[in-house]
């Protein structure tokens, strides 16, 4: 029998043996390019038995999608055995994402009389590096960045004897034959310290900040309740306000961060422990630099025996922020990562196994009773590169390079897609090289050789540029709502029709303009703009995303205003002469491209509020509002009115800005400006595709972009939509964000190749 899915690197082999051992079948198991091989010869009850438990009862982390069995002549065979891997042929053997430490393995380092006692590169087939140690398939261990460590006669012992939970373990180790820690100062001098760990440890409980080598890449780390520590690291990092994550030790530490529910404590605790965003409580230890102004904190648990370790024995919840200035990649490889974190960090903590591939912590966020998934705001570590299916299948391979600033690509053949790891802004030169370094390894890994190449229409995006200079493919545009309604019915296993109510910050219409308020009627093919959302200038183009006033000075004119006078809550921030520099840009439309960009009508309520006159990171002004909203409910929406138009549908946001404004001007507060204005948009939006979905017979909305990471309009839209009998998809297993966009117009590629 063939088995396909994920079954190398999770124990299925020895799970093979054992079950065929207690059937008393022969024959043997082996790994090959396509998953895993199986021959077993014995009473047909038996055999039958074999076969149907093959799934039911596979490891916990193997993910059998198929298993296809053929019947062949007996050969008399005694015995059953683990053969050795095969190669050849064409790889679809499914690499699995890093997994956080099983409770077998922490057991083990917490027991002074096992030889894994405190060793923080334990692991088993339930555990342990994956994806960002694997450098070619099939998964074995001279094709990771283990390689270069030998066994021991104990660990290969191990590895060896099918009855052991190690058994072909490829990154097996112990104290004896595997990775070491080792501590350096900034200078990359290593410390004259025989335990490594425990000198960390101490530094960081005394206020030190470290650079600590992690799975998918460095972290910086310091004391979340030390003032000096995290103030430092703040200013050392170039990192203004964007709020750092933290590590608890465990889940009673996590509970006095955070006001958690049951859905909130299951992520936090699920094997790819990604950083959770909850509710700060009010008396939660941290420092003010930690995530200022913010009510939220995210927080994750330790993922390796290293953090087990670290955290119980530094005895404070830590920082944990990607090691990185400011907006570059995370640092990964050792050499660069001494370069640039030694300017930041005291100390770092290192090892000897290297990363193959950087991997961001992931980021979620519950939605509460509203769905059982939560929002996925950035999917990579621990989730990357699992596969997700594609509704329609992609008849030739293909590959989506995704848009420029939460960048992924996507890899996809028939009925699956690899969506990679988050990769970043490409406009930083070291993340497009790991751009193009990952779309390499990923054609290997899953041995896809795209034919087919699809992109978004922006010219300017460096994903287009790479798309358009590969050769002899074709390629195939597609627009960048398109993509993020495609996304997200393409996850639900939907092809549409549905309208899709798409807001974000930027993307290239099909018209040249700057879009971002889009409501769309299409499948997962194609779309038409249905509606839109009345467009203003942006003054100063791209400045206007740094520099949300803009945006508020822009709204403030197009409602009406010719001379607009600055608002008091501006008078602080903004200069007046630049603020009637920039009404004058706006009435002129000089430098100033029109944008329909919901994202940026956002910028201009928060700017609006004196909550925010500049960011200094992407979706700041946003993220502000709807945390100024508070979690109260039920304010009364601003007007917001939706308009028949030519071509379709407009939402009309002046009324509601000038409403904002003399809310405002009166005195309201801006829990109560911010959560009536969320309202309005969540009622415009109902009314809007309820609209488009009645006169078109169509009964399925999609709500995705990145404008929808807002849990609070979410929350307003989605109960709205219900009401009127409509059924609605959110973005789940991708982000609703950027991140999503490769995912999308691969679905969408692969649909329109379908419909040839
Ligand atoms: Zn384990
Ligand atoms: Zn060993
Ligand atoms: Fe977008």
């Amino acid at each position: 029998m063939r088995v396909i899915g994920t079954v190398q690197g999770v124990g299925f082999r020895p799970f093979v043996y054992r079950l065929a051992s207690e059937l008393d079948l022969a024959g043997y198991v082996l790994n090959d390019d396509r998953g895993v091989l199986a021959e077993a010869e014995g009473p047909a009850a038996a055999v039958e038995s074999f076969l149907a438990r093959l799934s039911s009862e596979a490891p916990p982390l193997a993910s059998v999608e198929q298993v296809s069995p053929e019947e062949l002549a007996p050969t008399g065979g005694v015995g059953f055995e683990i053969a050795a891997s095969e190669r050849g042929g064409s790889p679809l053997a499914l690499v699995s994402p890093d997994v956080a430490t099983c409770p077998a393995c922490l057991s083990e380092i917490a027991d002074p009389g096992n030889r894994r006692y405190r060793y923080p590169f334990t692991n088993c087939t339930d555990c342990g590096p994956r994806f960002t140690i694997v450098r070619d398939v099939p998964y074995d261990r001279p094709l990771t960045t283990m390689a270069g460590f030998e066994m021991c006669v104990r660990c290969r012992a191990e590895y060896e004897d099918p009855s052991d939970r190690r058994f072909h373990a490829q990154p097996n180790a112990c104290p004896d034959c595997g990775p070491r820690l080792a501590l350096l100062d900034r200078g990359g001098e290593r410390m004259g310290s025989d335990d490594p760990l425990a000198a960390a440890a101490r530094a960081l409980h005394g206020g030190a900040v470290l650079a600590i080598k992690g799975l998918g890449g460095y972290h910086l780390a310091c004391r979340a309740d030390h003032a000096g520590a995290t103030a430092a690291l703040r200013s050392r990092k170039h990192r203004e306000d964007k709020p750092f994550a933290l590590m608890a030790a465990d889940l009673p530490a996590a509970r006095s961060l955070v006001a958690l529910s049951a859905e909130e404590e299951r992520l936090l605790v699920g094997r790819e422990r990604p950083i959770v965003i909850a509710r700060r409580r009010l008396d939660a230890p941290v420092a003010d630099a930690v995530a200022p102004g913010s009510p939220d904190l995210g927080v994750m648990l330790p993922y390796t025996p290293l953090h087990h370790l670290l955290l119980a024995q530094a005895r404070a919840t830590l920082v944990m922020t990607s090691g990185n200035v400011s907006d570059e990649p995370i640092a990964y490889d050792d050499g660069d990562a001494l370069d640039r974190l030694g300017q930041i960090a005291d100390l770092v903590l290192t090892h000897d196994r290297p990363i193959h591939v950087r991997a961001d912590d992931s980021v979620v966020r519950s939605l509460g009773s509203l769905r059982p998934a939560p929002l996925t705001l950035r999917r990579s570590r621990g989730y990357a590169p699992a596969s997700i299916a594609l509704p329609a299948e992609a008849a030739r391979p293909l590959l989506a390079c995704g848009a420029e600033l939460k960048s992924t690509f996507c890899l996809a053949h028939g009925a699956r897609a690899w969506v990679s790891h988050h990769i970043g802004d490409l406009k930083n030169y070291e993340t497009l090289r790991s751009f193009e370094q990952g779309v390499e390894h990923f054609q290997r890994l899953f041995a896809v050789t795209p034919e087919v190449v699809a992109h978004d229409l922006h010219p300017d995006y460096l994903s287009t540029g790479y798309a358009l200079a590969r050769e002899g493919v074709e390629t195939i545009g597609v627009q960048h709502h398109h993509a993020h309604l495609a996304a997200c019915l393409a996850e639900h296993g939907e092809l549409g029709p549905a309208v899709g109510a798409i807001y974000d910050g930027t993307g290239y219409g099909t018209d040249g303009t700057v879009w971002g308020g889009e409501l769309l009627c299409g499948d997962l093919a194609g779309s038409e703009r249905a509606g839109w959302l009345a467009p203003v200038p942006m003054p100063g183009g791209e400045r206007a995303v740094l520099e949300p006033w803009r945006m508020a000075c822009s709204w403030l004119v197009a409602a009406g205003e010719q001379r607009p006078a600055l608002p008091r809550a501006l008078s602080q921030t903004v200069a007046p002469e630049r603020w009637e520099q920039v009404a004058a840009l706006a009435r002129s439309g000089f430098a100033s491209p029109s944008t329909s960009s919901m994202g940026r009508l956002f910028d201009a309520v928060s700017a609006l509020c004196g909550l925010r006159a500049t960011v200094t990171y992407e979706g700041q002004a946003a993220i502000e509002l709807e945390a100024a909203a508070g979690p109260a409910p039920g304010a009364d929406p601003y007007p917001l009115a939706v308009r028949e138009a030519a071509g379709g549908l407009t939402l009309d946001a002046r009324e509601t800005v000038r409403a904002v404004v003399r809310d405002v001007a009166g005195g309201a507060s801006t829990a109560l400006v911010s959560g009536r204005f969320h309202a309005a948009v969540a009622v415009a939006t109902a009314q809007a595709c309820a609209r488009i979905a009645e006169a078109r017979g169509i009964d399925l909305v999609v709500l995705s972009g990145g404008v929808f990471n807002n849990r609070l309009l979410v929350e307003r839209t989605v109960p709205l939509l219900e009401a009127r009998g409509l059924r609605v998809l959110l973005p789940e297993l991708l982000p609703a964000g950027d991140g999503g966009i490769s995912y999308g117009q691969a679905a969408a590629a692969a649909a329109r190749l379908a419909r040839r």
